[in-house]
């Protein structure tokens, strides 16, 4: 089990350490290597995913990532910028489906925007697609007319085979669920998505246990904030998933908890928070690890196989929050609050 570690930019280093130390505490005999990646690769190589960086993920069974962006980099060319070097390692890793769970923990259901009898319970899986659509679909750019004005366009692709490989992907997550699939799409508007539509309803036939729905995305929006425990597994496309997956995390009240996977054919995955790398906090000790240390916990189960270690390490963090312990993301006003390394702790105490 040889595990690629990329801290990156950050936050990234501080919350990256915890993970670590919460997986050398289960003693699996997990082989950890370090990279850079991000805006740290672009200082010291001018590439925010060098070759080395590159070869080290695809040789190792999985990748941990912490985060990668900051202000510094804004204003470098696109290539360089750190953000880059994390969609050319999707790609690259061929990781087209992106999980994320969505999952309250009864003490933080009051951290939430939303009313706790609204989200109380909430448990649902995000299943995107991330290396098709209008992110990655040619041609692309910004053109100037004949009349001289300019002109922005991308283009929303798919193919049936890129439908129909994240589609198992959802149908087989729900199995081990609810067994519920509402797949999102706008088929009444873009002929990309009737065509997603169809292939999904195709699918579907090979999954009688498991029953599918179809939303439109705009109504999926909607359904998110008025009742999101209606749903199970969301299956959608790449920039509907962008945006839907950052919606549901909001419905958990912090960007801090929540831990996504992003994996290939073969189950070879990259684990991830879904929260940027915070330059606001970043050296200050104070960012939340939990989102880090359950992406660790997907690691164990989809990548290795590992349910129970994986299982235990979701209960340690689920008891240091029922120990009422707590990062700034996550205290009500007025609670005491503890830091990145102090949450880290607990949770191998927990263990
Ligand atoms: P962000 O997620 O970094 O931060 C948003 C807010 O949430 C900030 O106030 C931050 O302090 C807080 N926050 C985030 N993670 C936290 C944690 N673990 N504990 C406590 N608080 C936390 O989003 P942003 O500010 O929009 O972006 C900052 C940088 O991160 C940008 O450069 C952006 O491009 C990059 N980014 C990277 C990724 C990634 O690496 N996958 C994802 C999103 C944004």
């Amino acid at each position: 089990m040889k595990v690629a570690v990329l801290a990156g930019d950050g936050i990234g280093p501080e919350i990256i350490a915890e993970a670590i130390k919460a997986l050398r505490a289960l003693d699996l005999g997990i082989e950890f290597e370090e990279a850079l990646v991000g805006g740290a690769a672009t200082d010291a190589h001018g590439d925010p995913l060098p070759p080395a960086t590159l070869a080290l993920c695809k040789a190792a069974d999985a990748v941990l990532f912490g985060a990668v962006g900051g202000p510094k980099y804004d204003t470098l060319p696109r290539p360089q910028r750190p953000e880059q070097g994390l969609l050319r390692l999707r790609k690259e890793l061929g990781l087209f489906a992106n999980l994320r769970p969505a999952l309250i923990y009864p003490e933080l259901a009051a951290a939430s925007t939303l009313k706790p009898e609204v989200v109380a319970g909430l448990d649902l899986l995000i299943v995107r697609e991330l290396t098709g659509d209008i992110y990655f679909g040619q041609p692309r750019g910004i053109r100037t007319l004949d009349n001289g004005e300019r002109e922005g366009f991308d283009t929303m692709r798919y193919s049936e085979s890129e439908i129909r490989r994240i589609g198992h992907v959802a149908f087989k997550a729900a199995r081990k669920r609810v067994k519920r699939v509402c797949s999102v799409d706008k088929a009444n508007v873009l002929e990309t998505t009737q065509l997603w539509r169809e292939v999904m309803t195709e699918l579907g036939r090979d999954y009688p246990d498991v029953e599918l729905t179809h939303m439109y995305v705009d109504n999926a929006a909607m359904q998110l904030l008025r009742n999101p425990k209606q749903f199970d597994v969301l299956v959608t496309g790449n920039m509907f998933g962008d945006i839907l997956s950052d919606e549901a995390s909001m419905l958990t009240g912090s960007i801090g908890m929540l831990p996504s996977a992003s994996l290939d054919a073969n189950a070879k995955g990259l684990y991830e928070p879904i929260h940027g790398s915070a330059p606001d906090i970043a050296g200050k000790g104070i960012a939340n690890p939990l989102a880090t240390i359950l992406s660790a916990a997907m690691m164990l189960r989809y990548t290795f196989n590992g349910e129970e270690a994986a299982a235990r390490l979701e209960r340690a963090v689920a008891k240091v929050l029922a120990q009422g312990l707590r990062t700034g993301d996550i205290a009500a006003a007025g609670e005491p609050t503890i830091g990145t390394r102090a949450m880290g702790d607990a949770v191998v105490n927990a263990l």
